[in-house]
């Protein structure tokens, strides 16, 4: 048994736009060290996630390995194929029947033969008219999402299993309770449905899966030849086939002689379910409701797993093609999956309002002024990102306001404490920005108005502050960065060094003043060229004495002196 969970997240690919935060409606996603993971228990696999990420850090859990292990465990193991495969697959049934079966399954069924027999069984239930309010258990995202977040709702929810689990019934009688059947189709939450339900489904395959084990087996469906007789056991589908686009199970319901007097009414879309639900109560209404609910908008022709390429009204199209109607639908079902669906309540804990304060706080909002509700974390309103902090389901970086102001205090702290002169100017030669120590290295004069101007010197012409304006000019022209080791203004020696910020725009420089240094280096060379001389009078003497090697010491020496004199004036380094 695969424990993990049908959709995950590559945390390495995972570039934390909090994109998939965003668009979950069901806010299933935790952000952990700065990666999103799904949690499961509040996930309804809608794949909602793994459309939208833009990095395509979530992916999909691959069952291939798995319905191969069913093929070698079981002897004979059948498909239950979604209806929607008419919009994914580009050939005739007969062509995919033969090579979904050169992979070793016993017979290729339609899952929309189960579809029928909900229908069926739907429109004996909603003559009985005992309930006002029907929601459909066709699909799977939509019965977990009433389970977990409407879950007053779960008692309208239709006590049949869905056309999947119904479809692998239908086989079992066909064929013995000890065949294997793997489901094949556009849907992620299937693969919850086969989890939960291994005695109806083996395992649950979208239709890129199956795919990709078509290729993986070089089975090209265009090229394999059909063997006479090929088709869908044990029988072909009609009225289901509908079932895949919005509203189409209704008009199997219809067709199965459902009473006028009871609405029909589809809706697609989470939100779009959520918002319909909004209020209803049967003491409200005043005639039967059945809602045929699906999650992926427009229905599993939309599924996340349909091909991405394809125009939706071309998907939709193809699949209505495959329909055919038949004269008599039966009155009875040939098989009923029973099921009872139990609420699940989320239990959202509450916080207290000095809990919340606190939260608010640790992300730079205190007070009503402060909470922007801009949504770039994820979360629509700062207080629902305080609760998910308080819940461990955020993290403060999340919030990119308090992240930006972070930057700034740290950035504005560290120019201040800065001893070098730091200043930054456009392509005008305009300041953008400037610290305090270039203010009083460059211009005393201006401090004050530096000190009571909230921008600084900002505005000012650069070039009647400092007079080396041409390095500027030339680092923002070529883009390289600059260095002059002893640049000399009056009696001062600077070193400054000029850097592209922004390419053509932008560019900064960190000035310091090395005159001490300088002068320091230039006492030792004089005390040293006074211990030299002395030594080289000593030395000279000595060598006199010795009559040896008097010329080659006192040219050694004297290099050793020059080390430490200046150097000239003015070096300049271009880098880049
Ligand atoms: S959408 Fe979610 S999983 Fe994908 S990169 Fe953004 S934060 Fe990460
Ligand atoms: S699959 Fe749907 S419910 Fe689950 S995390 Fe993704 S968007 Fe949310």
């Amino acid at each position: 048994m695969n424990n993990q969970y049908p959709i995950y997240t590559l945390k390495n690919e995972c570039v934390d736009c909090y994109k998939c935060v965003r668009q979950c409606s069901m806010k299933a996603i935790r952000i952990e060290n700065g990666h999103a993971s799904v949690i499961p228990e509040r996930c309804i696999a809608c794949g909602h996630c793994v459309l939208v990420c833009p990095s395509e850090a979530k992916k999909i859990r691959n069952d291939v390995n798995r319905a191969r292990a069913v093929l070698t465990a079981k002897k004979r193991v059948f498909v239950s194929l979604a209806p929607s495969w008419a919009g994914f697959w580009n050939c005739g049934e007969e062509k995919l029947i033969a090579a979904l079966k050169k992979l070793g399954f016993e017979g290729i069924s339609e899952t929309a033969l189960g579809a029928q027999e909900v229908s069926i069984e739907v429109t004996k239930l909603l003559s009985k008219r005992e309930n006002k309010i029907h929601i459909s258990s066709a699909c799977p995202a939509i019965v977990d999402y009433v389970r977990l977040y409407m879950p007053d709702y779960t008692q309208y929810i239709t006590p049949v299993g869905s056309p999947a689990m119904t479809h692998a019934k239908l086989l079992k009688k066909h064929y013995g309770d000890d065949i294997g059947i793997v489901f094949i189709g556009p849907c992620i939450a299937k693969k919850n449905e086969a989890d939960r339900n291994p005695e109806l489904i083996d395992v649950s395959l979208t239709f890129h899966e199956a795919a990709q084990w078509l290729a993986q087996e070089n089975i090209n469906i265009n090229d394999i030849e059909v063997d006479e007789g090929t088709c869908f056991v044990p029988q072909k589908a009609y009225e289901g086939a509908y079932y895949p686009i919005e509203g189409g199970m209704n008009k199997t319901i219809r067709l199965s002689g459902c009473a006028k007097d009871i609405q029909l009414v589809s809706v697609s879309s989470i939100p779009a379910f959520k918002d319909s639900l909004q209020n209803l109560h049967p003491d409200t209404i005043d005639r039967p409701i059945f809602i045929e609910a699906l999650a992926c908008p427009g229905g599993c022709a939309n599924g996340p797993c349909k091909d991405p390429e394809k125009p939706g009204i071309l998907t939709m199209s193809d699949i209505l093609r495959t329909v055919k109607l038949r004269d008599n639908i039966p009155n009875e079902p040939e098989v009923v999956v029973e099921k009872e669906y139990v609420a699940h309540p989320q239990n959202t804990k509450k916080y207290t309002p000095e809990q919340i304060v606190e939260a608010m706080a640790s992300i730079g909002k205190h007070g009503i002024e402060d909470e922007l509700n801009c949504g770039g974390c994820g979360y629509d309103t700062c207080r629902q990102l305080a609760e998910a902090l308080l819940s461990g389901d955020a993290e403060p970086s999340m919030c990119v306001s308090y992240m930006r102001k972070l930057a700034i205090r740290k950035a504005s702290a560290m120019l201040r404490s800065m001893p070098s002169a730091i200043v930054m100017a456009d392509a005008d030669m305009r300041i953008l920005e400037t610290n305090e120590a270039f203010v009083r290295m460059f211009a005393p004069d201006l401090l004050e108005i530096f000190k009571d101007r909230p921008e600084g010197l900002a505005g000012g012409a650069l070039d009647r502050v400092v007079p080396f304006v041409d390095l500027f000019k030339r680092s923002i022209k070529s883009g390289k960065d600059i260095h002059k080791e002893r640049y000399a203004i009056d009696k001062k020696l600077y070193d400054i060094a000029v850097f592209e910020i922004e390419r053509n725009k932008i560019v900064g420089a960190v000035i310091t003043d090395v005159t001490q240094t300088e002068m320091k280096r230039e006492q030792i060379a004089q005390k040293a060229h006074a211990v030299i001389e002395k030594n080289i009078a000593t030395v000279q003497n000595i060598a006199c004495l010795l009559g040896e090697h008097m010329v080659d010491t006192e040219l050694l020496l004297s290099q050793i002196a020059q080390g430490y004199e200046e150097t000239p004036a003015e070096e300049e380094q271009e880098f880049k």
